[in-house]
């Protein structure tokens, strides 16, 4: 169990994430807004318990790295992967998928968006509450 007890976190907390993209409550700080040169924006997202986003792609793809928690990550039609601290996970562009807090524990990933030129995020539907309970083997 990590989860900040002993540590403060490295960034602050952020704006609260929309409802529309988000079930539960989730944070995010950008950190790198993106550039014509450098064609990438990087956030820090916190996720409190339950919490996920909505099923999305990323045209340009995506990095996830896991810096605090647990939570998981699913790519569609396949089962969810646990995350942990120190996990790093690669998302193809335009694979659907979703991330987000186990039921229990608080979930923080550094979300690294590459190829902005080719499109950050598109947002689908909700990740529902039977999703979810399969997911995290509830
Ligand atoms: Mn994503």
């Amino acid at each position: 169990m990590s989860n900040t007890e002993n540590t403060k976190p490295i960034f602050p907390k952020g704006d609260r994430t929309s409802s529309n993209y988000f079930t539960g409550s989730a944070w995010v700080k950008n950190l790198v807004p993106g550039d014509d040169v450098l064609k990438t924006v990087i956030g820090n997202v916190v996720f409190e318990p339950g919490a996920r986003n909505n099923w999305h792609r990323h045209g340009g793809g995506q990095i996830l790295i896991v810096t605090d928690g647990l939570g998981y990550y699913q790519e569609k039609g396949k089962p969810a992967q646990l995350l942990r601290p120190g996990d790093v996970v690669q998302v193809p562009p335009a694979l659907v998928h979703w991330h987000g807090a186990g039921p229990a524990q608080s979930f923080t990933h550094i979300a690294i968006n590459p190829n902005m030129q080719d499109g950050v995020v598109e947002w689908l539907e909700p990740v529902t509450e039977k999703e979810y309970m399969e997911a995290v083997g509830g």
